[in-house]
Order: structure tokens, then C-alpha cells, then sequence
């Protein structure tokens, strides 16, 4: 497979991801009023808004500037636990796929899972520990390994989606061990990482991008 995404299909990534977080910034917030502070769906969206903003006013020409600029603009806005979390991954995207204009699948996937090790190197967050990474362990490794097959980016994120949306439901059984929802103990039990819930809602953006 040659499939390829340009510049302009990581573009409409970002802004159907600001999208889908203005369209459920509430949801996400009441997620994080029941196990933390109840501002991410907020956090969140405030970043952005910013972030589209901040594409409006300058193009970038690369993907390393595009993520950069995500990145930059989401630790300075978004503020808690997840904007330096999520503007770290966003700002290792950037760097792993650097000055490329057409990704290929496994660029894309390489580029994830540079994002994700960005998160741990920052939070420190193991597998199981109810954080955004219950969601985005799984939809790397699915990234990985329909890239590794051969598949082309439509099939690699369908499997994406799904494997982050089993890794973001399976959250909610789980113990809080990272972040504020840990002060709670055992009654972080039964309730829906916000944070897994919002990168289900990134890897859902690229599928309904299009890329
Ligand atoms: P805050 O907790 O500061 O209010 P948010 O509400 O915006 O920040 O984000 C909370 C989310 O951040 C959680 O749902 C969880 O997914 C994520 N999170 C918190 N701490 C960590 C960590 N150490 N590693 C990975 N993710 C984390
Ligand atoms: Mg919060």
C-alpha cells in the first residue's frame, strides 16, 4: 500500500478533533466531575479553540510545525494534568514526523507511539492505572500492526478507533493511580477516564476527517 496523508489531511485532523471536543466538551466534563475537578471537557476545548486559531493565522508548511504548533499552543492554554500531557504528545507527533508532507501508515504509527512514550517519559502513568493511556496503548499497537500488514490508513484507524474506544471503556472498572482521580481511592472505581474518553475522540477524528 502507498496511501499516503498530506499536509492538508493532518490539518483537517486537528480541526475535526476540536470539533468533536467542543461537541462533547460537557460530557467530558461531567466525567471529570465525578472521579476529579470537573474542568477537562473544558481544558480541553479552551486549547483547541486556540489551536485552530492559531492554524487560521499561519499555515504550517510541515507536519514537524503543525504538531509543534498543536503542541505549543495546548501546553500554554489548556492548563492540569492534561495539557502538558497532551501537548507533549502532540509536540513528539511533531518531531517523529518531521519534515514529511506524505505520511504513510506506518509514519502515522511510528509517530503515535512517539506521543505515547512522550506521556509516560512525562507522567510516569503505567498500563492499568485508569489515564489516557488505557486508550492510547491499545490504538497504537493497532496502528502498528495494521501498518505492519500492509493496510492502508481508512483500515489502520478503524481498527485504531476501536481498540481506543475497548481501551477507554475498559477504564471504568478500573482503581485511579495517576493524576487527581487517584485521591479518590476506591471510589475511582465505576466511573470513565475523561482523559481515555477525549484521545478515543482524537483517533475517531482522523477516521472522520478524512484523512
Ligand atoms: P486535571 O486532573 O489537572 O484537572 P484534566 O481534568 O484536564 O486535568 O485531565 C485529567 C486526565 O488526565 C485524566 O482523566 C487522565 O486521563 C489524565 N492523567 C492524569 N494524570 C496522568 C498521568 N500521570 N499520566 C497520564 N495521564 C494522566
Ligand atoms: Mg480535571
Amino acid at each position: 500500500m502507498d496511501d499516503t496523508v498530506s499536509i492538508a489531511g493532518l490539518d483537517s485532523w486537528i480541526r475535526a478533533f476540536a470539533e468533536l471536543v467542543a461537541e462533547h466538551k460537557d460530557s467530558l466534563s461531567d466525567l471529570d466531575a465525578a472521579i476529579g475537578d470537573g474542568d477537562h471537557g473544558a481544558n480541553m476545548d479552551r486549547g483547541m479553540r486556540a489551536a485552530v486559531a492559531a492554524l487560521d493565522e499561519s499555515p504550517p508548511a510541515t507536519a514537524k510545525a503543525l504538531f509543534s504548533k498543536l503542541g505549543m499552543t495546548v501546553v500554554s492554554t489548556v492548563g492540569g494534568a492534561s495539557g502538558p500531557l497532551f501537548g507533549t504528545m502532540f509536540l513528539r507527533i511533531g518531531s517523529a514526523l518531521g519534515d514529511s508532507t506524505e505520511i504513510s501508515p506506518a509514519q502515522l504509527a511510528a509517530g503515535l507511539r512517539a506521543g505515547l512514550d512522550g506521556i509516560v517519559a512525562r507522567g510516569k502513568a503505567e498500563p492499568g492505572d485508569k489515564t489516557m493511556l488505557d486508550a492510547l496503548a491499545p490504538a497504537v499497537a493497532a496502528l502498528e500492526s495494521a501498518a505492519a500488514e500492509g493496510a492502508d490508513h481508512a483500515e489502520a484507524l478503524r481498527r485504531a478507533v476501536s481498540a481506543a474506544e475497548q481501551g477507554r471503556d475498559a477504564t471504568i472498572p478500573m482503581l485511579a493511580r495517576k493524576g487527581r482521580a487517584s485521591y479518590l481511592g476506591e471510589r475511582s472505581v465505576g466511573h470513565q477516564d475523561p482523559g481515555a474518553t477525549t484521545v478515543a475522540l482524537f483517533l475517531t477524528a482522523a477516521l472522520r476527517a478524512p484523512l
